[in-house]
């Protein structure tokens, strides 16, 4: 069982609080979540600051505008027919489960919630989880590409290792609780784009090092 716990007590010393996740409303943390898919953040920004400058970043505005336009104010962050889709599916679902209330929807059991944002068109376990988390407050840790290279690396799982046995490794090796699941997905997100980067393992200047000889 990798040392999730030490990991997290010293990327929280070295790098002090994250602040996640960069959002005004839970439905632009949605928002964010979809349109972050195989792209940076900043061209999440400047996507969702189109959104926002059409005040169009409530769930009855993106179900009622001509998904032509959609994909035009959400061009910066990439795929973005493919995205404005997306959007509209989450809010269609939204309507018809939960009368467009993101409160409601919040309040679902986290597992049956998880089960239905699985089902709708785009969302896939690491959307679900982000929303779920960074939604709702509701204790899922976030996996990401950061996530297994780090522990690749320090040899606790392999290339097949599963989103579903990362996250269950993750999960076991914490307390169940959002805010540390928050702030350590976000944590391991600085690491893997400062020092754990996929072409470079800068490990002399990471604050992961310490682990290193001790997974091998
Ligand atoms: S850069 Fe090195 S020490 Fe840091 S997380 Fe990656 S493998 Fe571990």
């Amino acid at each position: 069982m990798p040392p999730v716990r030490e990991y997290y007590e010293r990327l929280s010393t070295v790098l002090g609080p994250q602040h996640w996740w960069p959002a005004k409303t839970q439905f632009e943390i949605v928002v964010g979540a979809i349109l972050t898919q195989n792209t940076s953040w900043s061209n999440v920004e400047k996507a969702i600051a189109n959104l926002r400058a059409a005040e169009m970043l409530r769930p009855e505005a993106i179900l009622n505008v001509p998904m032509a336009r959609l994909a035009r104010l959400i061009r910066p962050s990439g795929y973005f027919r493919q995205k404005a889709k997306k959007l509209k599916a989450f809010c269609r679902f939204l309507e018809q489960e939960y009368g467009g209330s993101l409160a409601r929807m919040f309040e679902t059991p986290t597992v049956e919630l998880r089960e239905k944002l699985l089902g709708v068109f785009g969302i896939g376990p690491e959307t679900a989880d982000s929303i779920l988390l960074y939604g709702g407050s509701h204790a899922v840790f976030v996996v990401d590409a950061y996530t297994k290279r780090i522990l690749q690396r320090h040899r606790w799982v392999h290339e097949k290792t599963s989103y579903d046995q990362l996250q269950s490794l993750m999960q076991s090796a914490m307390p169940q609780e959002a805010r540390q699941y928050n702030e350590l997905h976000a944590l391991f997100v600085q690491v893997g784009k400062n020092w754990c980067r996929g072409r470079e393992a800068r490990c002399s200047e990471c604050p992961l090092e310490p682990f290193l000889k001790e997974s091998r």
